[in-house]
């Protein structure tokens, strides 16, 4: 059965064949009907893709420089592979180094989440801006693709509640809690261990972001600062963008007994495609990164793994995966490894679906 035939079915209906016509390129891999069919009929969501900062570094956010409504090799990520992707949701990074001084990053990570929003708004036939699980829903039936902002990196607050408050405001939804450097108040996973990996002002800012209703981001975190952050956190966690610490032994990715508490958490963990994070076995393509998933599946459960794949904000990504058209490749690697439709749906998005939800509908009960 051709995968065009389905549309004529059902919900199917509702994203019309022209939405996503041409999904699956990826250097012209050729894909079965029944990859396709399950692919262009879930809601694909990526935790983490950093082209804002690309196009901060290589167009100086001026967005007349790269036109991509057309294929842009020197990034991983343009709208033309975008829908050939069949994504659904981006959460776009905001990110900014950790070389200035706080201040100077506060204003920086404005003027990213500025410079995703011009971008939306820009590709509008291609993205929509989305604060809120609704939005993502909405957008997709008009066959756009939800744009969220995700922080990274808590030096973004500048030792502030109030700051965080206005990064919420401006619709960021989740923040990564540190980056590659300790804060005052929280532990770096590629830093020099601190007495307390979480102090009192860091699990403030935890309760604040449930209160909030902003995701909490525990990649780049230490695995000791995510269990503090997970005794805090009465909403679900995400680690936007982190694979499995069992796998591969990266300091990035996330031990089996913060998988499980994730898993009593609610959380998702969202797995990474570096090459450096996920090689194990002396290969890197499709099916080393679904070993991630296939460990992180065994370890939490089916309801917490999600993708994050960090394109545009490394420089090795694995064979098979070489840019944002490849997710297909995913599916097709979970279906060959017997994967009902149910859970490929849940691992392709539908996990932080209802992560993000539960974090939403806890909003109220803590204000
Ligand atoms: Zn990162």
């Amino acid at each position: 059965m051709k995968a065009s035939s389905l549309f004529v079915v059902g919900w199917f209906m509702t994203f019309s064949a022209s939405t996503f016509a041409g999904v699956g390129a990826c250097g012209n891999t050729h894909y079965s009907d029944e990859v396709l069919r399950i692919h262009q009929s879930s809601l694909v969501v990526d935790g983490h893709n950093d082209l804002p900062w690309g196009l901060r570094t290589h167009a100086d956010m001026d967005l007349t420089k790269f036109n991509l409504d057309t294929v842009q090799n020197n990034f991983h990520t343009d709208m033309v592979r975008l829908r050939q992707g069949g994504m659904g949701a981006q959460f776009w990074s905001a990110y900014v180094p950790m070389s200035q001084p706080q201040a100077s990053a506060v204003k920086m990570t404005f003027e990213q989440m500025d410079l995703i929003e011009r971008m939306a708004k820009k590709y509008s036939s291609t993205l929509q801006l989305a604060l809120s699980t609704k939005d993502i829903r909405q957008a997709r039936l008009k066959g756009k693709i939800a744009s969220l902002i995700g922080v990274e990196g808590g030096h973004s607050i500048n030792n502030s509640l109030e700051t965080l408050t206005k990064l919420y405001a401006k619709g960021a939804r989740y923040m990564t809690l540190t980056h590659s450097k300790n804060l005052d108040w929280i532990e770096s996973a590629t830093d020099s261990p601190m007495s307390q990996p979480l102090n009192a002002f860091g699990e403030s800012v935890v309760r604040e972001m449930n209160a909030l209703g902003m995701l909490v981001d525990i990649s780049h975190v230490s695995a000791r600062a995510m269990r503090s952050v997970l005794q805090v956190s009465t909403s679900p966690v995400i680690a936007s963008h982190s694979s499995a610490y069992s796998v591969t032994q990266h300091p990035r990715n996330v031990p089996d007994d913060v998988l499980q508490t994730i898993a009593s958490n609610g959380g998702v963990v969202m797995v990474n495609f570096y090459n450096r994070y996920i090689e194990h076995g002396g290969r890197v393509n499709v099916a080393t990164l679904v070993d991630h998933i296939d460990h992180i599946v065994k370890v939490a459960g089916i309801d917490h793994v999600g993708l994050g794949s960090d394109y545009d904000g490394v420089e090795l990504v694995p064979d098979g995966l070489e840019d944002v058209s490849c997710y297909p490749s995913i599916t097709e690697e979970l279906l060959k490894r017997h994967y009902s439709e149910s859970d490929i749906r849940k691992i392709l998005g539908e996990n932080l679906m209802r992560a993000f939800q539960k974090v939403e509908e806890l909003i109220s009960t803590k204000s």
